[in-house]
């Protein structure tokens, strides 16, 4: 068991960035707005300052993200040549694990993790965790007002996108006066919020609606109605011309089902079931994924099973139920 390390202070971090040549930033498997955008958002303000920039993402950027800045340059590549004290950035995730299995072995001593998730792990050798923050976005923003870097109209794309993304589009709890009153600055700068979200939100595909359709059809009530369940398979992606990007926000439809107070999709794809869960705020949701290995916030969090379909349903209901369901 490595010991967990301390938090780092904004002066700490924002000491390092500037004393390290080159940086690898990295995001998480099966990426979002968050984990991409804080990214990108980091990497482009530290190329400004003259450092060597990497973007490592094991998966390829998915379709919705390619708007964003620099995208063009995230491979899941690590360059033969970069410097021994290369810092290896890790964006959004709770375990550098969620980075995925094709990221080279790296040593603690060149991690930094910078992140809001409950529970995260500080894995890091500098872990910059603020989990009141509503992205790991904002949490690089701290890093920005501590190195003044101006924020031109590409970092406020960036950090907007990520408050967008996990505020479902400024509708979840995380949506505090403060997010907006940055979000309106980040707009004066240039950020285009009707781009945001008309790729986010807006530009559903044909394929995920049908997807939704059938999704809704698998749909199951449990405890008086308070929890909604269902399934996405490979039969069902092949049959609605879908794939596993067309996944993403279906969990939140059944968590807006009148009564629900926590949702679960459960994704059978590839000989893996990743379980996605939501809750209303009543039911901590991240606890119950902690029981089975994941993680994430209050109101939403995920975890990768290892079993059956069905051991699983019953093995989230219980880890549910535990949790007050
Ligand atoms: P989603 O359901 O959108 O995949 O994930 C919801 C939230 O839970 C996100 O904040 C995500 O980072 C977190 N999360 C999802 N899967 C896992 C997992 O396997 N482990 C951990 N620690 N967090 C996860
Ligand atoms: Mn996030």
């Amino acid at each position: 068991m490595t010991q967990t390390m301390a938090s780092s202070s904004t002066q700490e971090v924002a000491a390092e960035l500037l004393r390290r040549p080159a940086f690898v930033m990295v995001s998480h498997v099966k990426p979002d707005g968050d984990t991409l955008g804080a990214g990108l958002a980091l990497g482009i303000a530290l190329k400004r300052l003259g450092k060597r920039v990497h973007y490592f993402q094991q998966d390829p950027v998915p379709r919705n993200l390619r708007f964003l800045p620099d995208t063009e340059f995230v491979t899941r590549d690590i360059p033969g040549d970069l410097p021994p004290d290369t810092l290896y950035v890790f964006c959004d995730m709770s375990d550098f694990s969620r980075a995925g299995e094709f990221l080279p072995k790296v040593e603690r001593e060149n991690m930094l993790d910078i992140d809001h998730h409950l529970g995260n792990s500080h894995f890091g050798k500098f872990n910059f965790v603020l989990d009141t923050e509503c992205s790991t976005g904002t949490v690089v923003m701290h890093l920005f007002r501590e190195l003044k870097i101006e924020i031109d109209r590409d970092l406020a794309t960036c950090i907007l996108t990520t408050i967008m993304t996990d505020t479902g589009g400024f509708m979840h709890s995380n949506t505090t006066p403060a997010v907006l009153e940055l979000s309106a600055e980040l707009m004066r700068i240039g950020a285009d919020k009707e781009q945001i979200t008309e790729e986010i939100f807006a530009n559903r595909r044909v394929a995920a609606t049908r997807l939704l359709g059938s999704v809704i059809d698998a749909m199951v009530f449990g405890h008086e109605g308070r929890y909604c369940y269902s399934y996405v398979d490979d039969p069902m992606l092949a049959r609605t011309d879908a794939d596993g990007e067309d996944t993403e926000d279906v969990v939140n439809t059944l968590r807006g089902q009148e009564g629900v107070e926590v949702a679960a999709l459960f994704k059978a794809i590839e000989g893996e079931i990743r379980v996605s869960l939501r809750s209303n705020g009543r039911v901590n949701v991240q606890a119950a994924a902690a029981t089975l290995g994941g993680g994430g916030h209050f109101r939403a969090s995920g975890l990768t099973f290892h079993g059956t379909l069905a051991d699983a349903f019953v093995a989230v209901d219980a880890a549910l139920t535990a949790q007050g369901l």
